[in-house]
């Protein structure tokens, strides 16, 4: 089907069925003795954004290049849609990719950038003029055809990338740091205009980063890659509020840790004698790493949970006011809403009560930290 097809067929909304579009199972691929990917297996649903994240080295690109078939795999298999494309070279497989450096022909205007790969398939007169104008109107960059790639923004480069890769209706879009190159506003304007671009297309969207608040902004779901394994698959929101690992906390966002002893019956007793509530330690027994998202904890008031400590700094930061706050059991990170009335209320110096819910009290196992030598 092609592109504009979709682009109706979907009518604005995303074409999210549970069908997978992609299967790796039991996927590895070794370098000499590097393992870059140890034994992947995942499913990515057809019409959804996707994301690979993980740290420098993790084998998030490794995992791309081996779906868009610029590596093989040393084991496993890799299926588009039920087909086995493990094996067949890029052109045979149904997807496109756009790199961090766009690739684009300098040579080339922009119109034949775009037409590039429609000509080598025969598309010639005026269905290619009319698919390269569609393609050009949807990234906005209609009236852009005659330019060269040095006469454009680097964020117009990478929507010409996006173009030239969508206007062959491929049926999955590899996007591999595509806005690694862009300066941080920009980034921000084009990972939501991606995000329209596939909500509008309904096509399946596999995108690499390393920016943990890119892929939350951008993708449906996430895996969370760590050594070449995948540490945790879901939403957002999922990972966020119920991270299963503190590799998966700490990588998502701002978590204070604190270190205890899980009791079985839904507590944890802290070093210092506090024992805190939290329904998800339900179970478990032995060394455990409670976690508290800092926006979930207020200043004074009774949550369930409750901790003393000294207000040791205090730093405005336009939305919130961030407080560290000295307790027996370890320093604290807390955000208060500046749009909360006294936000800014508490000094260094200050005594203060923090309580959150047990409930969004999450518990992994406790890790050594590495410490600075
Ligand atoms: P980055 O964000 O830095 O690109 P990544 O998570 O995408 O990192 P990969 O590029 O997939 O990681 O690399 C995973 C591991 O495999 C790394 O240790 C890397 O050095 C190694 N590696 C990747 N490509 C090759 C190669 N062609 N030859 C040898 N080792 C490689």
């Amino acid at each position: 089907m092609a592109v504009e097809e979709r682009v109706e067929a979907s009518a604005g909304a995303p074409a999210s069925t549970t069908a997978p579009d992609i299967r790796l199972e039991q996927v590895t691929k070794q370098f000499d003795d590097v393992v870059a990917v140890d034994g992947v297996s995942l499913e990515v649903p057809r019409g959804s954004f996707f994301a690979l994240l993980g740290p420098s080295g993790c084998g998030k690109t490794t995992t791309l290049r081996m779906i868009g078939g610029f590596e093989e795999p040393t084991e496993g298999t890799i299926y588009l849609a039920d087909r086995d494309v493990t094996g067949l070279p890029p052109y045979k497989r149904d997807v496109n990719t756009v790199f961090q450096t766009y690739a684009l022909f300098p040579h080339l205007s922009i119109f034949d950038n775009v037409a590039f790969g429609l000509r080598r398939r025969g598309v010639k007169g005026g269905d290619l003029r009319g698919r390269v104008a569609r393609m050009l109107e949807l990234v906005q960059l209609g009236g852009f055809e005659r330019r060269k790639p040095h006469q454009l923004s680097g964020g117009q480069q990478q929507r010409v990338a996006l173009a030239r890769a969508l206007v062959n209706s491929p049926q999955v879009l590899l996007l591999d740091e595509p806005l690694g190159a862009l300066d941080l506003k920009l980034r921000k304007e084009m990972q939501l205009f991606i995000k329209g671009l596939q909500h509008e297309l309904g096509i399946t969207f596999i995108h690499v980063t390393h920016d943990q608040e890119e892929a939350m902004t951008m993708a449906d779901t996430i895996a969370v890659m760590n050594s070449g394994h995948i540490e945790q698959l879901g939403t957002p929101t999922d990972l966020y509020e119920h991270p299963r690992t503190a590799f998966v906390a700490r990588f998502l966002g701002v978590s204070n840790m604190l270190e205890g002893s899980a009791d079985g019956d839904g507590t944890v007793r802290l070093s210092d004698g506090t024992v805190l509530r939290a329904p998800a330690a339900a179970g478990r027994r032995g060394h455990v790493a409670v976690g508290i998202r800092p926006e979930k904890i207020r200043l004074g008031g009774n949550e369930g949970n409750t901790l003393a400590g000294e207000i040791a700094e205090r730093s405005y930061i336009g939305v919130s006011t961030q407080y560290l706050v000295k307790t027996k059991a370890g320093t604290i990170t807390v955000y208060v809403q500046n749009a909360d009335p006294g936000a800014g209320a508490y000094k260094p110096g200050d005594q203060v009560a923090l309580s959150w819910s047990p409930e969004v009290t999450f518990v992994v196992e406790h890790e050594e930290e590495e410490k600075p030598e």
